[in-house]
């Protein structure tokens, strides 16, 4: 094959692109946004194995300069007391340990990177349907009425993704999983809070998870997860006002020992929110040259911290499968054999972690007794989903093969 579309310029699809120019075959990425628009506020930790995937491609650099150090997790009870610390999955061979990034930021730098090395990415160009043409080849059709044809059209257009539904019409709908996530930042000397360099408290609160973590500037980088037996949609979330969730946040933290409510109080602007969604199951991933990568085949919970470096790794794991395997259908289907194990397990870790951040009174107590033999456990490496997790590494040169 020589040419593949690509819909979707969020994480996945500029990787995609970028691995693919390495593998000799031309791309266009298609994205229905402005360049690195959406999602502004949000910020994402960027784990070791997707710094590793970025290395197969020399695309690292690209990233190490962005965000800041968060190589460890300290747990908290909501009185305060310490239930364990884990490393985020240790250094890479040259100390690149997990980062905290905005997620515009990476967006912005991972499509500059693409454009940069020459692929042409084109933004408001939304991707509609698409058709099989003879020979194998696949038409693109875009709600502008345009219309684009190549050998194989990649699907890196999210957790919504519109090129899922396009391969299995009865594909599986985003599960809501029951809390919300909402965020800020506190600029530096507003709030002073006990935390080390490096590292994120997490809080598992008597109503509320609540995590904050220090850039090198002093600002303070915030997350809640406030519990949500009935998931509201995007936009019910989107209509809760920035005084509710204040109210709502100061209500259920008020209860725990920790610096929560002076951050939240401290929080200039508008607080921001998101629906906690995953995709656990999505059955084909492939048919007739089109394929789906990253959240529009698999996506996780954010408590999994995982999303953008699985995205990462399968758009790198997907060119080296093209390049190696004698045709594209052979191709998706080694890819699919290499990744659905992986991605699936990681999203079930991501699902536990999040219904664990949201039991009762009864659950919470049995929950915070188990949780320091867990992290102990975690700690010492005898966690094997945690191995899992960060010990992935990609090497461009080897070949793929399946036994
Ligand atoms: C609140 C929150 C916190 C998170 N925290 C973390 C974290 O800590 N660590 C982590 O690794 N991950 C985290 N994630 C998940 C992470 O953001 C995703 O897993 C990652 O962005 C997936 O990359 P992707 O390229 O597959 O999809 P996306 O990044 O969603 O990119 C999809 C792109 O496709 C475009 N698109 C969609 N439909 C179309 C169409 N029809 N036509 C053209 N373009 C289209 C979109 O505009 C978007 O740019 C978090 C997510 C959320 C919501």
């Amino acid at each position: 094959m020589t040419k593949a579309l690509i819909v979707g310029g969020g994480v996945a699809g500029p990787v995609a692109a970028m691995a693919l120019q390495r593998a000799g075959i031309d791309s266009t990425v298609y994205e229905r946004y402005p360049r690195a628009a959406t999602d502004i506020g949000a910020f994402l930790t960027f784990a070791v194995n997707g710094m590793d995937a970025l290395r197969a491609i020399d695309a690292n650099t690209v990233v190490t300069g962005l965000g800041f150090p968060t190589p460890t997790l300290v747990f908290r009870s909501g009185t305060g007391k310490v239930l364990g610390a884990i490393p985020l999955g240790g250094s890479l061979a040259d100390g690149t340990v997990t980062h905290t990034i905005k997620r515009a930021e990476l967006y912005g730098a991972l499509q500059d990177e693409a454009t940069r090395r020459g692929v042409a990415v084109e933004y408001g160009r939304t991707f509609v349907s698409a058709e099989p043409l003879p020979g194998g080849r696949v038409r693109a059709l875009f709600a502008d009425g345009s219309m684009a044809d190549g050998d194989l059209l990649i699907g890196a257009d999210g957790i919504r993704s519109a090129v899922r539904q396009v391969i299995d019409p009865g594909a599986p709908k985003p599960r809501s999983l029951p809390v919300l996530n909402v965020g800020g930042y506190v600029p530096s000397g507003q709030v002073s809070v006990p935390v080390e360099p490096g590292t994120f408290e997490m809080m598992f609160g008597k109503r509320c998870f609540f995590a904050y973590t220090l850039n090198g500037n002093g600002e303070i980088w915030w997350f809640a997860n406030p519990p949500r037996r009935q998931q509201p949609t995007a936009e019910e979330v989107d209509a809760i006002t920035d005084a509710q969730w204040r109210s709502e946040l100061r209500d259920l933290l008020s209860v725990d020992n920790s610096p929560a409510t002076a951050i939240i109080e401290a929080t200039p602007g508008e607080i921001r929110a998101w629906p906690t969604l995953d995709l656990p199951e999505v059955p084909v991933w492939h048919r007739d040259s089109m394929i789906v990568i990253g959240d529009a085949a698999h996506a996780t919970s954010p408590a999994s911290g995982q999303g953008a470096s699985m995205a990462i790794e399968d758009a790198v794991i997907l060119a080296k499968c093209l390049r190696d395997q004698p045709d594209t259908a052979t191709a998706c289907s080694v890819y699919e054999t290499l990744r659905r194990t992986r991605v699936q397990r990681i999203v079930a870790a991501g699902a536990k972690s999040s219904n664990s951040k949201a039991v009762g009174p009864v659950g919470r107590v049995i929950r915070d007794a188990m949780l320091p033999m867990f992290l102990r456990k975690m700690a010492k490496g005898g966690d094997k989903s945690a191995a899992v997790m960060f010990d992935h590494h990609i090497d461009w040169d080897a070949a793929i093969s399946v036994r």
